[in-house]
């Protein structure tokens, strides 16, 4: 056992955050091999309860919740940052060519590693990622996490139609080859799969009824997708399945809409979207700098939260444009605060860092095991340094309250105030 004194970010199960200015932190072995959370609050209470435990003192720190990426593309670590004229174009000019490259496991391994790298460095313990329609790519990525004692979910894309030679797959070899991959990998070490169809687009009726039957057949797998990203896409979605009431209805009509379930972008929604994704319990992965740099839209959060849908943050490289949960939770704020094409709202600082640790945890159904501190957790942490850089130290010393001193975070942050990340391994 070990533990920390610093200050100290948690949330209660109403998503309020926590936070001890002098906290205590206690960290031990849990009933499955990896550290967990055994006691965390304020230091004057807990400490005396833990004579002889080492204690390492971290002032003017920060303990956090290791931050949960709710969506994005390992193999697209360097499509990050190319230009185009929206999504569709994107996908054949950037991202169809460089994914073709991940047949050779050698180049998946070592796209791997920079992925992973990338992820730690900025405080991302776990990620909800595709890997690509190469069964190769989802092995070169689970071993890799594996070894490093990292928490990740990921899946062999599915695309077998309109796609390029070199990404598209077959249809019965790829549900093969999925449920192989589940067999492999999920339930391993800290690992878990997710069926993954690229988009409806690109899936014969025959793969998504595929992938809905290994759903069924695999209920705690997860389930991994897009929808409603930009209207060309929904235009396309609506010619190619006349008869689903909407684009989101084409996956609730092949079985892909249930809890695990993560829709990345939700954009444009109508209530009855909104109400299929409560009634089913899948959550949406809000990607607010893919949407913002791809000029898609913005999610609706009044709406969100008016029906009542469980949504999280995530990057969505390629398309994002950055590792940093930092970087998302502003763009996040910036996509709530847009008040033209829907209702604009501010969301609060503790809510955005909600959303991109607890908030994405419960979004996945590991409430209460990731992207929180308190007992029990998996021990997933963070020191984070909020005088890393100049401005950002004058500003916090100002800070007022939790509100302030998060919101500055936000706005200034970067990887240069995760000092240091603990896997719970
Ligand atoms: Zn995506």
């Amino acid at each position: 056992m070990k533990a920390y004194r610093a200050a100290l970010l948690r949330f209660a199960e109403d998503g309020r955050a926590l936070y001890d200015e002098d906290g205590f932190l206690l960290v031990g072995p849990g009933p499955q091999g990896h550290r967990v959370v055994r006691a965390a609050g304020a230091w004057s209470t807990l400490a005396g309860n833990y004579p002889g435990v080492a204690v390492e003192h971290l002032p003017g720190r920060i303990l956090a919740p290791g931050f949960i990426d709710l969506h994005v593309h390992f193999p697209q670590t360097d499509v990050i940052g190319s230009p185009a004229e929206g999504l569709l174009p994107w996908l054949e000019n950037y991202t169809f060519p460089h994914e073709a490259r991940f047949a050779d496991p050698a180049y998946a391994h070592g796209v791997a590693q920079v992925f992973l790298d990338e992820l730690l460095r900025h405080g991302v313990t776990t990620p909800l990622t595709f890997a690509t329609s190469h069964p190769a790519s989802v092995d070169a990525l689970m071993a890799e996490a594996e070894r490093r004692g990292m928490r990740l979910i990921a899946g062999k894309v599915l695309q077998d139609r309109h796609s390029p030679d070199g990404v598209r797959d077959e249809t019965e070899q790829s549900l093969a080859d999925s449920e192989t991959l589940i067999r492999r990998w999920h339930g391993r070490a800290r690992l878990g799969y997710a069926i993954t169809p690229r988009f409806a687009p690109s899936c014969s009726d025959a793969q998504l009824r595929g992938a809905g039957e290994l759903a069924a057949r695999h209920p705690d797998v997860w389930i991994q997708s897009h929808v409603a990203e930009n209207k060309d896409e929904i235009r396309w979605a609506r010619e190619l399945f006349p008869d689903a009431r909407s684009y989101l209805a084409v996956y609730d009509g092949f079985g892909l809409m249930r809890e695990r379930a993560i829709y990345a972008h939700c954009i444009h929604f109508d209530d009855d979207d909104r109400r299929l994704m409560r009634s089913t319990g899948a959550a949406a992965a809000v990607s607010p700098t893919s949407n913002l740099f791809l000029g898609s839209g913005f999610f609706d959060y009044e709406g969100a939260r008016r029906i009542g849908f469980h949504h999280g943050l995530a990057s969505d490289v390629g398309g994002g444009t950055s590792f940093s949960p930092f970087h998302t939770m502003l763009a996040a704020y910036y996509v709530g605060r847009e008040g033209q094409t829907k209702p604009g709202i501010s969301l609060s600082p503790q809510d955005l860092w909600w959303q991109h640790t607890a908030g994405a945890a419960q979004a996945l159904g590991l409430e209460g095991t990731i992207g929180n501190l308190q007992p029990g957790c998996e021990a997933d942490f963070l020191v984070l340094d909020p005088h890393a850089t100049p401005l950002l130290s004058r500003k916090v010393t100002h800070a007022r309250d939790l509100d302030e001193l998060l919101f500055s975070l936000m706005v200034l942050g970067d990887d240069r105030v995760v000092e240091r990340v603990h896997l719970a391994q």
